[in-house]
């Protein structure tokens, strides 16, 4: 027996469930790797951006020395890119690192924590983590109900989540809604906007623009490399946020959460035009292929404005190990209590289509 645990939380917390490596999945059905495609976890199908692989060679032959604990370079070129001070800047292992960071500033027992059905697994794993009281509002139409989750807001709330684009549904919530929502948030609440898939909108609403002119001290953006950016494997991402707010979550984090590659990486990707460019437009032609196809299959799915699709199939964890059988890992929705959906992520055209070939076999025509 371990000694018992102190955070009495533990005692139920579930354990995450990530997407299924496609080496592990390869030895258990005993498939080889190459024959193997993974849509599972919303990763860039392009790849790493080259340049920051050519970067992040060149600073291997300094791995001997710690990294820059400030990040410099990589909080200068993002601020210059948003229109802020590096002072507005936290950068995460992962984005998800962030919301840890967040969980450790506000989250205690008797605290409130207002999300979505169906948001981002994370949030509230971080919140029981700490003992928080989770305040769950039901999703419209797959999405965030803003107006409702306002009025879920208690004395006791000190953190809202919203994702925009939210994962898994892909859903964006109507701009008016979002600005109204910014606007009227009260003060004794932090909002996190969760802007994980915002480089593949057309036309983004600009919520840094309040970071840079210092008017909403209780608004931390949160953003990633591991999306657009294709720099999953990394695990780099950056909280946007006001100076005062910044310092504080700087307190918990680690000083050297940010390894020397991944800032190279980060910093090279993030001027690779071409890179994302490509990426934005396999991305919507792989979007409008998915959707066609659903249509075609007589199959409901979200409207996606995001990296990858949610589609009812049925029985979701009978359909996604029938097509991890066939070498296609996608993600099943048991865990979002979305049963009868899987998440797929928008692939290459080639994946794509193998993708819907998989499904046609496996579902009832
Ligand atoms: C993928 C994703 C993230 C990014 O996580 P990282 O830790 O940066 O890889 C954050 N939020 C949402 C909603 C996501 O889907």
């Amino acid at each position: 027996m371990i000694p018992t645990p102190t955070n009495t939380a533990l005692k139920t917390l579930p354990t995450y469930q990530p997407g299924r490596p496609i080496e592990e999945v390869a030895r258990e059905l005993n498939l080889p790797a190459n024959e193997i495609i993974k849509l599972a976890s919303n990763e860039n199908p392009l790849g790493p951006s080259p340049l920051a692989i050519a970067a992040m060679q060149k600073v291997l032959a300094n791995l001997n020395l710690y990294p820059d604990g400030n990040a410099f370079y990589l909080k200068q070129k993002l601020a210059e890119k948003l229109g802020i001070a590096p002072a507005n800047l936290v950068l995460g292992n992962g984005s998800n690192e962030i919301i840890e960071f967040v969980g450790h500033t506000y989250f205690a027992p008797g605290v409130d924590v207002v999300v979505s059905q169906f948001c981002f697994a994370i949030y509230p794993l971080v919140a029981k983590l700490f003992g928080a009281n989770l305040i769950t509002v039901p999703a419209k139409n797959h999405g965030h109900d803003l107006p409702a989750m306002l009025k879920a807001i208690t004395p006791q709330t000190r953190v809202v989540f919203v994702a925009n684009p939210n994962n898994p549904t892909g859903t964006l919530a109507p701009r008016e809604d979002v600005i109204r929502f910014v606007n009227v948030i009260p003060d004794h609440v932090l909002l996190v906007m969760d802007e994980a898939y915002i480089e593949f909108l057309d036309d983004p609403l600009d919520l840094a623009s309040l970071v840079r002119l210092g008017v909403r001290p209780n608004l931390l953006l949160m953003r990633t490399f591991s999306k657009i950016y294709g720099l999953a494997g990394l695990r780099i991402g950056y909280g946007i946020g006001h100076p005062d707010l910044i310092s504080t979550l700087e307190k918990i984090r680690q000083p050297f959460n940010i390894n020397s590659i991944a800032q190279a990486g980060a910093l090279a990707a993030l001027g690779d035009e071409e890179h994302i460019r490509k990426t934005r437009a396999n991305n919507f032609a792989g979007l409008e292929f998915f959707q066609r196809a659903f249509r075609d299959m007589k199959l409901e799915y979200v409207q996606s404005a995001a990296n990858f699709i949610l589609v009812r199939v049925g029985e979701g964890q009978r359909v996604f190990e029938a097509m991890q059988k066939q070498g296609v890992i996608v993600r099943p929705m048991g865990g979002y209590q979305l049963g009868e959906w899987i998440r797929i992520s928008v692939g290459t055209p080639r994946e794509n289509e193998r993708c819907v070939e998989s499904l046609e076999k496996i579902l009832p025509q």
